[in-house]
């Protein structure tokens, strides 16, 4: 394919360091203990968001609201706030360049924060060659997805305990990057849709392992006709992660997972050329970058 700017643009990420996460080191006390006591952190006092993350499009930042914050909006819809303040959002891969976060504080004053959403430069490839529907368009195929749709709406419509948001992301299956999220092909002008992960290359039968704690939402009994054996894992807050085309899933539904543990193996089920796991991200219905979730290989 084609190579575009791609990646160029992560050079320009705006990485904002977590601003109020100061850690209070007590002075040193004439005081003897094996154990040192861990002090609890001085309670935050704030009247502006604290955020990490990455603001551009496919990205996400995780925050902490300022004090007193009884209810959060992300450009009008409801975020949920957790006790101690904290919060993830994410932003689409075609999100518009901003969005505005509002803090209602009851008797203090509101505080409001527009993000700004850098654009990124999606690899476009340019095909000479008329627009072709995927196949299998026949009642069959029609009836089976209808099914499958069904299932995958059931399944991003629970919400579950899982804290997997909090963490940094691992890599689910270290490989050579074979498909980027957000490339996309024009056809004689008709653009295709873009693809919505990363496809990740691996040996049928390699292991692949839950890149951050979660809960099993979905694992696919039989193949999908598109994703083959499916497992997607809830984590928390309206973030989740889907795993395609796998040999065999090692995790039933309502199971919890930890960040790490092994989910299923790499196959080539539905509709793939060759073995790879295409791992997806979504924030709601936000589809997200997983090369903003994780550090780079070595
Ligand atoms: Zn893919």
């Amino acid at each position: 394919m084609a190579r575009a700017t791609g990646l160029g643009s992560l050079a320009g990420l705006t990485m904002l360091a977590m601003g109020s996460c100061n850690l209070n080191m007590a002075p040193a006390v004439a005081q003897v203990s094996a154990v040192p006591v861990a002090k609890p952190a001085l309670a935050r006092q704030t009247n502006d968001f604290s955020l990490f993350g990455q603001q551009v499009q496919g990205g996400w930042l995780r925050g902490f609201a300022p004090t007193g914050t009884l209810s959060l909006a992300l450009s009008g819809r409801p975020v949920e706030i957790e006790p101690d303040g904290s919060f993830f959002v994410a932003f689409d891969r075609d999100s518009g360049p901003s969005s505005e976060l509002v803090a209602r504080r009851g008797d203090l004053p509101t505080v409001r924060k527009v993000l700004v959403i850098a654009p990124r430069g999606w690899q476009i490839e340019h095909v000479n060659a008329p627009y072709r529907p995927s196949g299998m368009a026949d009642a069959e195929f029609a009836r089976r997805r209808a099914a499958e749709l069904a299932q995958i709406g059931a399944a991003r419509a629970q919400s579950t305990d899982a804290a997997g948001w909090r963490q940094p992301f691992a890599w689910p299956l270290r490989g050579a990057i074979r498909g980027r999220f957000g490339a996309q092909r024009v056809y004689q002008g008709k653009p295709g849709s873009y693809h919505g992960g990363l496809d990740i290359a691996g040996a049928e039968g390699t292991p692949f392992m839950a890149p951050a704690d979660g809960v099993v939402v979905l694992a696919a009994a039989t193949p999908f006709t598109l994703e083959g054996n499916l497992l997607i894992l809830d984590h928390g807050s309206g973030l989740s992660s889907a795993f395609l085309h796998a040999s065999r899933l090692g995790v039933r539904p309502g199971g919890h997972v930890r960040q790490g543990q092994v989910i299923g193996w790499v196959g080539r089920t539905g509709r793939a050329t060759g073995p790879h796991l295409h791992w997806a991200i979504k924030w709601r219905e936000a589809k997200l970058d997983p090369l903003l979730f994780v550090s780079p290989q070595p």
